[in-house]
């Protein structure tokens, strides 16, 4: 058998130490899968004193990952601290630099710094694997890079954020608001003491932007989404989405248009019968429609230690049977800019949900308001006030829910602001977009 692949690991956290456990625990079987052995050789992390459930007393300590990174004792360097600046670029860059392979599940460094390192990459002719960046345990990188080489993608579009589906799938099954879903969340560890990475949408969109890079050919540009997050989805939103046969969820989309490529994130209704809707909880889903056939939707751990540390694993297994690919796909330099397509121009179904005065006219408004904008509605329902929520009820006002055929972004608004003048509604309108699936 051939010598073993030397690997160094640099952050030993919830991932860091998953996969060091399971290199240990499934040292037999990767031998035989990789034709040689895989072995962690050195590991580092800022306090060598913590308990990390693995024996690594045997194993080089180190708390320099920059050290780590170029030390000639290691074939791979994986990187598992997280963020977008130093240690992790530094020690990314060096380990490139002196001519080592390199794994990583830092989302935030390859939305920063994706193209430069993966140019890098190519220069020194080594290896920047990145399969547990997006969507964990899903092999949806590989998917896009490699198993879709031949195959033009037209749109992908998922659930990217656990913490995001867990509170949607709470606050549709139990009614519940967003605010207790999010304490439920962060007690159960879902969601961090400061969420907003999360509901905010800027967590799915770094993923997205590695996903679209990959699907396109376009360079890693998170600067090109547009992001909403999820936390002014309320129960009767839910409710409503439930009876028109929709579900909500925050969806991640990257399509190509007549304008260029669409990067989106937002909530988004989808048709119940899609596969994508019955993902529940923190697991999460992409789906991609690559032409020539029925959409392809993975679906499965987006999060965990161990979940994530497999993804990782098999981007080291690779390297061990000597499978080096472009880390995007295709060379560095051959990645185009984004053309961004302005978030004005997108088209498709909208979702309306409107707090209505309830005085004679108020209907003819509306309705004018959104012929002025050439909209066409597909369904209104009217519910009654005995029907309205707690929220509608304290308004003093009957909710109106619209579901129009497809129009554009823009007219939606210019109708909803004309609506607004009128004084016909209270509050804010909801505007949710629906995907075609
Ligand atoms: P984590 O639990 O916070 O672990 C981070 C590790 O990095 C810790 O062991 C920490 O050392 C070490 N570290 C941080 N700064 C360091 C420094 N300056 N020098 C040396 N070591 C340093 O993070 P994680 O959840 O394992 O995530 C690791 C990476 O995987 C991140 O890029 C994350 O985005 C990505 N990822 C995670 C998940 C997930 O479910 N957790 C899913 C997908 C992708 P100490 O332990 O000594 O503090």
């Amino acid at each position: 058998m051939s010598s073993p692949l030397r690997v160094g690991v640099a952050g030993l956290g919830n991932v860091g130490a998953a996969l060091v456990a399971q290199i240990v625990r499934e040292r037999a079987m990767l031998a035989e899968k990789c034709g040689r052995p895989i072995e962690v050789v050195a590991v580092c992390a800022r306090s060598k004193g913590k308990d990390r459930g693995v024996d690594m007393k045997k194993l080089r300590w180190t708390d320099d990952p920059v050290a780590l990174a170029q030390s000639n004792d290691i074939d791979v360097f994986v990187e598992l601290m997280g963020g977008s600046g130093d240690p992790a670029k530094a020690a990314v860059e060096a380990a490139l630099n002196s001519g080592k392979a390199v794994v990583t599940a830092n989302k935030a460094l390859l939305a920063k710094h994706g193209v430069k390192l993966a140019a890098l990459a190519e220069k020194k002719g080594v290896a920047l694997n990145f399969e547990a960046s997006a969507g964990a345990a899903i092999p949806i990188v590989k998917t896009l890079r490699e198993e879709l080489a031949g195959n033009p993608v037209e749109r992908i579009y998922g659930i990217l954020n656990g913490t995001c589906n867990y509170i949607l799938t709470r606050m549709e099954h139990e009614r519940l608001s967003f605010e207790a879903c999010l304490k439920d969340a962060q007690r159960l560890g879902y969601a961090e003491a400061d969420p907003s990475f999360d509901i905010e949408g800027h967590d799915t969109a770094q993923k997205l932007s590695i996903l679209a890079s990959l699907a396109f050919g376009t360079k890693v540009d998170e600067s090109a989404i547009y992001v909403e997050g999820i936390s002014s989805i309320t129960p009767a939103d839910l409710s409503a989405a439930d009876e028109l046969g929709y579900r909500i969820k925050l969806l991640g989309v990257a399509v190509k248009t007549a304008n260029g490529i669409e990067q989106r994130v937002h909530p988004t209704m989808l048709r119940k019968d899609s596969a994508i809707a019955q993902v529940m909880g923190v697991t999460n889903a992409v789906t991609i429609d690559a032409g020539g056939f029925n959409p392809l939707t993975l679906i499965g751990p987006g999060a965990g230690g161990a979940a994530t540390a497999s993804a990782v694993l098999s981007d080291v297994a690779d390297i061990a049977r000597g499978t080096r690919v472009a880390p995007f796909g295709r060379p560095a330099a051959k990645l185009t800019d984004v053309k961004k397509a302005p978030m004005q121009r997108h088209e498709g179904g909208y979702y309306i949900r409107l707090l209505a005065r309830d005085k004679p006219g108020t209907a003819a408004t509306i309705a004018q308001r959104l012929a002025d904008q050439e909209i066409s509605l597909e369904s209104i329902v009217q519910r009654h006030p005995k029907d309205a929520t707690k929220e509608d009820t304290q308004s003093g006002a009957v909710p109106v829910i619209l579901i129009t055929y497809a129009t554009t972004e823009d007219a939606v608004r210019k109708a909803l602001a004309a609506v607004g003048r009128d004084r016909v509604i209270s509050g804010r309108p909801q505007m949710i977009r629906i995907e075609k699936n």
